[in-house]
């Protein structure tokens, strides 16, 4: 099987299409969600239709979770509190109920996902650092893992101590436990402004990151016009 992990892609409905299309191309049987569909980009409504329909499975973002009224605001900085406002006044009932339903983790053959970290997933803590990965591996039940939260793209090995990389193809040894960051479809923050996301080849065990160019001018276009704070446009040039 050829899995397409994607996440972290916050409403940037041009980074999604983009996104879809080049999975397309690649050839793949499943579409899988680390979450992170809406907050901060203009089209939240349309990302989430997208995702809903190709996307076999689907986990909460604490973005998703937060506009889904599953937890406060409070923990956010003021441009993402005002965009998942600008959200939260936007999306439809129907749709606050679709993100409302995602589940934290999920687990399918020999693989998991989760946005954040296994250790305590509501908690959306961040992992950035080894240190970080390691309390999520104490959790991870499975040898192979996909998770976003940070934007980053890396890939963390469960090995004494800790190891990380930052190469685009990983092959993966099944007596290491791995988790991998598949990076941002929407907002990516590690100075590449292109979309990130994952093709993972259950077959011949790789992982693969992959860059996606997409309309930046548009999507940030977009942003401006909707009067969400424009830091949020500008940003999407810069990749952080
Ligand atoms: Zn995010």
């Amino acid at each position: 099987m050829r899995y397409a992990v994607i996440g972290d892609i916050h409403g940037n409905l041009e980074a999604l299409q983009a996104v879809l299309e080049d999975v397309d191309e690649q050839g793949v049987d499943e579409i899988l969600c680390v979450g992170d569909v809406v907050g901060y980009g203009a089209d939240p409504e349309a990302c989430l239709e997208l995702v809903s329909e190709g996307c076999s499975t689907v986990v909460t973002g604490n973005h998703d979770y937060a506009v889904a009224g599953q937890s406060s605001l409070e923990s956010f900085n003021p441009y993402a509190r005002r965009a998942l406002q600008w959200t939260a006044e936007r999306l439809s009932a129907d749709a606050q109920q679709v993100l409302a339903e995602f589940p934290l983790t999920a687990q399918m053959n020999g693989f998991a996902l989760v946005h954040s970290s296994f250790f305590a997933p509501e908690r959306f803590d961040y992992i950035f650092a080894p240190s970080q990965a390691r309390v999520s591996f104490l959790k991870q039940d499975v040898p192979l893992a996909f998770f976003g939260h940070t934007h980053l793209p890396v890939s963390f090995f469960n090995t004494q101590p800790i190891t990380y990389s930052l190469e685009p193809e990983i092959s993966l040894d099944p007596q290491t436990k791995t988790l991998i960051n598949v990076g941002s479809v929407g907002q990516p923050r590690d100075e590449d402004a292109r979309a990130s996301y994952a093709i993972y080849d259950s077959e011949s065990r790789v992982v693969t990151l992959r860059r996606v160019t997409y309309n930046i001018e548009q999507a940030a276009e977009r942003i401006t016009r909707a009067g969400l704070p424009e830091i949020l446009a500008e940003r999407l040039f810069l990749g952080r």
